[in-house]
């Protein structure tokens, strides 16, 4: 299978479904990551979007290599992320570019923005993945939706449905290539 973890920021894989991506790899599956944002305000220590997107793009491209994941960033700015055609013909570009059987990702719920404005274009451009007219710079996908599933990990008051057990010293080993981060409206 395509498993594709598709989230707002550098480090939300790692903080919340790094080890369920491990297992799907040592499975056998195919690992994709794709980020809506490059986390260009995560550091109050630095001096420019530019230097913290480059360092931010830099650890999450460490991070990647180790998962054995095939990585994309679209780059939008972090914390100002909107529902525009744009930004939907972008991760509809990405949804398509993995042509997943699972996709991971964020919480529309969240109090993040970026966070909340990912879940839910997610959600709604997989409706046009079969979709030939809707504006895309990608194939469609087989129209047979019914067999992806999705599945959404809140990173602020957790009360999850299902969790995965993981034990695994590289996925712990993944958490250092992320810096703590700051996040101007919460994660
Ligand atoms: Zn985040």
């Amino acid at each position: 299978m395509n498993i594709l973890a598709l989230c707002a920021h550098p480090d939300d894989v790692e903080f919340i479904c790094a080890g369920t991506l491990l297992k799907y790899r040592e499975a056998g599956h195919r690992i994709f990551i794709a980020l809506a944002t490059s986390g260009n305000i995560g550091s109050n220590s630095m001096t420019s979007r530019e230097e913290v997107a480059r360092t931010r793009e830099r650890e999450q491209s460490a991070a990647a290599a180790m998962l054995g994941a095939e990585l994309k960033f679209l780059r939008y700015d972090d914390q100002l992320l909107t529902d525009t055609p744009e930004v939907r013909r972008e991760i509809l570009n990405a949804v398509r570019w993995a042509d997943p059987d699972v996709i991971l990702t964020n919480y529309p719920g969240d109090n993040s923005t970026d966070h909340a404005i990912t879940g839910r274009i997610v959600g709604r451009v997989l409706l046009s993945c079969g979709s030939k007219l809707i504006p895309s710079d990608r194939r469609m996908m087989a129209e047979d939706l019914g067999r992806k599933r999705i599945y959404r990990f809140p990173q602020e008051n957790w009360m999850p449905i299902a969790a995965i057990s993981v034990s695994n010293e590289l996925a712990a080993q993944l958490f250092q290539h992320q810096q703590p981060v700051h996040h101007g409206d919460g994660r």
